[in-house]
């Protein structure tokens, strides 16, 4: 039996559902039921009435969503070291003193936060739908955080003011990709679409064609005539996107762009999980409920 077999075999027994970030390696997106970003996998997640279990194949903060949305069932994330360190970058103690230096100003949050940091927001974002959610905002200025590079996509996009909290908060795997390596690869494939994550850097989305979040870079990936894809986002989407377009050629704009926290969720890891139920996601209730506002905020925003 392999080990993906037994996995399917434990599924079944407990009555568990498996979803997995796009930045999964790929024999784990391989053995999971739904595949895609952390907001499409939370509404998965809420849409899933039988399951008991739900093992999230990801890191902290995006199991910490889906325990929040789910608290009649057990979430359970295969490698407790995967930590987002952008998330991180976000503390409460930076929110309360932001908050007191712009007390009436809104504070939305990327969904990239720990809840202990949802708790304090008004309404929580994606960077599908970042734009969207602040642009919707009665508000001409927004605190934002922590991504400084989609506090400025977004601020481009809105023509509102975003204020980025922290000023300097990033995410280590997208800030790899540079322009000049895009302009070598466009070189050699004249004919590729460069596609970029709002998480890279000004420069590096000035050098795309298209700009979009996991998800959208799936459908534009999709949808396009384009045969060549040039693709700047850490480089497990490359295994979704030649899955769905198998006619179709991916090249990622940097070889070394890969999440180290992400890739903490090894197919033997998500086995343990499995058979153990562990490491079962727990949110104290009084942070949960506040977290839960500011997402279904989002929701209720951009459905
Ligand atoms: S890719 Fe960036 S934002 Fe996503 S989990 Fe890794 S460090 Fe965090």
């Amino acid at each position: 039996m392999t080990l993906a077999d037994k996995i399917a075999k434990l599924k079944q027994e407990k009555n568990a559902v498996i979803l997995a970030h796009n930045y999964q390696r790929p024999e784990v997106q391989d053995v999971a039921d739904y595949i895609g970003d952390s907001i499409e996998l939370s509404r998965k997640a809420m849409e899933e009435k039988e399951a008991e279990i739900i093992v999230f194949s990801a890191v902290d903060f995006m199991a910490e969503s889906a325990a929040i949305l789910n608290p009649d069932k057990k979430v359970l994330l295969p490698s407790l070291g995967a930590r987002c360190p952008m998330a991180q970058m976000l503390t409460v103690d930076e929110i309360k003193r932001w908050r007191v230096l712009y007390p009436h100003v809104h504070l939305v949050l990327y969904v990239n936060t720990l809840a202990s940091a949802k708790a304090y927001c008004d309404v929580c974002c994606s960077s599908a739908n970042a734009v969207q959610v602040i642009g919707s905002l009665n508000a001409e200025t927004v605190l934002f955080g922590p991504d400084r590079n989609l506090a400025e996509y977004v601020q481009r996009e809105t023509g509102k003011t975003i204020i980025p909290i922290p000023e300097w908060g990033f995410c280590p795997t997208h800030l790899l990709f540079q322009p000049e390596d895009v302009h070598v690869l466009r070189a050699q494939h004249p004919e590729a679409v460069v596609m970029a994550h709002p998480e890279c850097t000004f420069e590096m989305q000035k050098a795309a064609d298209f700009i979009g979040s996991t998800s959208q870079m799936c459908r534009h990936a999709r949808e396009s005539d384009a045969k060549a894809f040039i693709v700047a986002t850490e480089e497990g989407l490359l295994h979704r996107l030649r899955k769905d377009n198998p006619e179709k050629r991916f090249i990622l704009a940097y070889e070394e762009a890969v999440c180290p926290n992400m890739k903490l969720n090894t197919l033997e890891r998500l086995y343990m999980a499995l058979k153990e139920e562990k490491h079962v996601v727990m949110v104290p209730e009084p942070i949960a409920k506040k977290a839960r506002k500011a997402l279904e905020r989002m929701f209720e925003l951009r459905s």
